[in-house]
C-alpha cells in the first residue's frame, strides 16, 4: 500500500487490515505503526529498501495499491517545468516504480491484485491541475494497457478515481481557495449530496483486490457521487 499515511491510503490500509489482510505502508510521511516504512515513491532505491523488510516480514506481495499522490494548483502559463515534473513524477512514475518492483512476486505466485488511485479530473479535466490531471489521465491508460498484458499471468489491474473525498488533500487546497468554491459548494453539484468518504474507496479496493473480482480488469470505477469532475 503506498500513501497510507493519510486520508484515503490510510483508509484502505484500515479496511483490508480488518479483511484481515497483512498489509505493509510505503509513504514518505509513514504512520507510527508496524509495517510501516519510510519510502519515497518517486526513488527506486528507497522502495526496493523497504519491499526488502516487507518480504522479509510479510512474505511476497501479490497486492499493491498505489494511492500515494501529490496534487498542485498553477495556471498553465506560469507552471514551473520542476513543479510539472514533481507532480508527473510522484502520481505516474511512482505507480510505474512501485508495480514494476512488486511485480515478479505477483508473476511467481501466478496471481495479483493492483489497484490504481487515479482521480475523477482525468475524466473531466481541471483548470490549473494540468501536470496532476496530465499523470492521473496516464495512470488510467497505463491501468488499461497492464491489464491486458498482465492477465494472463493472473493479475488483474483498475483503476479507482475519486471524485471529492473529504481527505487534507482536499481540505488544504479548500483552505487555500483552490476548489473552485467550498466542499459544500461541491457537495450541492453531486448527485448523493454529500462529499466522498475515504471508507467509500476503502470499500471498493476491497471487493477489486477480492477473489470474487477475478473478472474484473482494465476497468476505471469511478467513486464519486455520480460527479465526474
Ligand atoms: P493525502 O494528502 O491525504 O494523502 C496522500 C499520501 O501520499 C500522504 O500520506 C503522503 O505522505 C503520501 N505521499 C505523497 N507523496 C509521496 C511520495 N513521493 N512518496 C510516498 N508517499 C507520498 O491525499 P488523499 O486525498 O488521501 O489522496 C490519496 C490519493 O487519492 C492520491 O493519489 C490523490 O491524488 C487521489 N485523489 C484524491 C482526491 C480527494 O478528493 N481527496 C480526489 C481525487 C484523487
Amino acid at each position: 500500500m503506498t500513501g497510507g499515511g493519510s486520508g484515503i491510503g490510510l483508509a484502505i490500509t484500515e479496511r483490508l487490515r480488518a479483511d484481515g489482510h497483512a498489509v505493509a505502508v510505503l509513504d514518505l510521511n509513514p504512520p507510527d505503526a508496524e509495517y510501516a516504512y519510510k519510502a519515497d515513491v518517486t526513488d527506486r532505491d528507497q522502495i526496493e529498501e523497504a519491499l526488502t523488510s516487507v518480504r522479509r516480514d510479510l512474505g511476497p506481495v501479490t497486492i499493491l495499491v498505489n494511492a500515494a499522490g501529490l496534487d498542485g494548483f498553477k495556471r498553465f502559463a506560469d507552471l514551473k517545468f520542476e513543479a510539472w515534473q514533481r507532480v508527473i513524477d510522484v502520481n505516474l512514475n511512482g505507480v510505474f516504480h512501485c508495480t514494476q518492483a512488486v511485480l515478479p512476486d505477483m508473476v511467481e505466485a501466478g496471481w495479483g491484485r493492483i489497484v490504481n488511485i487515479s482521480s475523477s479530473s482525468a475524466h473531466s479535466g481541471q483548470p490549473f491541475m494540468a501536470h496532476y490531471v496530465s499523470a492521473k489521465s496516464a495512470v488510467n491508460g497505463l491501468t488499461k494497457a497492464l491489464a491486458l498484458e498482465l492477465g494472463p499471468a493472473g493479475i488483474t489491474v483498475n483503476a479507482v478515481p475519486p471524485g471529492f473525498i473529504d481527505t487534507p488533500m482536499l481540505r488544504k487546497a479548500e483552505e487555500r481557495g483552490l476548489l473552485g468554491g467550498t466542499v459544500e459548494d461541491h457537495v450541492q453539484r453531486t448527485p448523493v449530496r454529500r462529499v466522498g468518504r475515504p471508507e467509500d474507496l476503502a470499500a471498493t479496493c476491497s471487493f477489486l483486490i477480492s477473489e470474487e473480482a477475478g473478472y474484473i480488469t482494465g476497468q476505471i470505477v469511478g467513486v464519486n457521487g455520480g460527479r465526474n469532475t
